[in-house]
């Protein structure tokens, strides 16, 4: 099936057209994504009603690059799949509302994807990974570890009980005055800071569950620039790096518990690592959770940082795997502003269509 992917949850507007085929390959025909960077670069973070419009503004544009680029015509198309939530609720409502108009219009199906369904699937589009695996989310609104057995079934082992990571990094960075978004900015500096200099806290690392914390780490972080203010660029360098030398042995340390667990609790499957996320484009986090797969013999999967970051690919794909199950949504679904992937109704046999 040909189908498209609309995705609006948060500051991307986004639309793709992956082609799935009869043994279940997903190919990417297009994949546009237009990033808010502009609109909000001046508030230090994303503003939902500033989002909503530009989605508003920008999306049949890029829907129709979309379809362009993919040589198709929108008759072309088998189904429309758009992200249903979680997220901001004006820019989700911007994108579902647009897959239903265009589902409804070409006779359609629709398929309402769950935003984070659509990163926890992605490593079988690029990687045809089989399931069982693990997950693990990190973003600027997600960071937790999800457990994911086949479409729709999905175990959250633990997350963040109060900040993302992708969100500390960008807290971060406004405090050292390096930008937004901040993941880049803070590794950028990180690799000229000497990441031995002030140790920061590990929260909750010593606990045995799944979960993380970074909310006093930033406070930690924001004390030791008051302390030295005004700070000098050795100083921002050297605290991006204690900073990331912190939260690269958090995620390290939790995700080699998870593996353990994943080898304990299913001890037939081979053991894999998926990450997905923004955050999995940070090098020091990534070499650390090879580290990590390597010591516990697990696989890991780091799609390309373009499809770990929100893009239409993962909505679409994400939709032809449900569509491929027999799963479609009525035109009156729901937005929904919270919706974790263990939510009842995830399954794909309550959408039968
Ligand atoms: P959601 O949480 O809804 O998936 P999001 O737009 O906040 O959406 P992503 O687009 O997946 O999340 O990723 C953006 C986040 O990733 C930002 O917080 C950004 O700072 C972080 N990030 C990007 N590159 C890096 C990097 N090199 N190191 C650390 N963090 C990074
Ligand atoms: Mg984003
Ligand atoms: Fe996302």
């Amino acid at each position: 099936v040909l189908i498209l992917g609309i995705e609006t949850s948060c500051d991307e507007t986004a639309a793709s057209v992956v082609l799935r085929d009869e043994s279940g390959r997903g190919i990417i025909r297009s994949n546009v994504v237009r990033s808010q960077l502009d609109e909000h670069a001046a508030f230090g973070g994303v503003v939902p009603e500033l989002a909503a419009r530009a989605h508003v503004e920008w999306l049949d544009h890029i829907i129709a690059q979309a379809v362009d680029e993919a040589g198709i015509a929108l008759a072309d198309l088998d189904a429309v799949a758009a992200t249903a939530g979680p997220g901001l609720i004006g820019g989700v409502l911007v994108g579902l509302t647009t897959g239903k108009a265009l589902a409804a219009a070409l006779d359609k199906p629709l398929v309402a994807v769950n935003h984070l369904e659509g990163h926890a699937l992605t490593a079988r589009l690029t990687d045809h990974v089989q399931f069982p695996y693990l997950m693990l989310l990190v973003s600027g609104g997600h960071s937790q570890f999800v457990l994911v057995r086949g479409v729709g079934e999905y175990e959250r082992w633990g997350g963040t009980i109060d900040d993302a990571l992708g969100e500390a990094f960008d807290k971060v960075a406004k405090l050292l005055s390096l930008g937004h978004p901040g993941g880049p900015a803070v590794e950028r500096a990180a690799k000229a800071g000497d990441p031995r200099r002030f140790k920061f806290p590990r929260p909750l690392l010593r606990e045995a569950r799944l979960d993380f914390s970074f909310s006093g780490l930033k406070t930690a972080v924001r004390l030791q620039a008051e302390a030295l203010a005004p700070l000098d660029e050795q100083d921002v360098n050297d605290i991006a790096a204690s900073f990331q030398a912190s939260v690269t042995e958090i995620v390290a340390t939790r995700s080699r518990q998870a593996l353990q667990r994943f080898r304990a609790e299913l001890p037939e499957a081979a053991p894999q690592l998926v990450v997905a996320g923004g955050v999995a484009a940070n090098r020091s986090i990534a070499a650390a959770l090879a580290v990590v797969a390597a010591e516990t013999g697990a696989r890991l999967v780091v799609p390309p940082v373009a499809l770990c970051t929100d893009n239409g690919a993962m909505v679409a794909w994400a939709g032809a795997e449900r569509l491929a199950l027999g799963a479609a949504d009525r035109l009156d679904v729901a937005a929904r502003p919270r919706w974790p992937l263990d939510a009842p109704g995830m399954k794909v046999d309550d959408h039968a269509a």
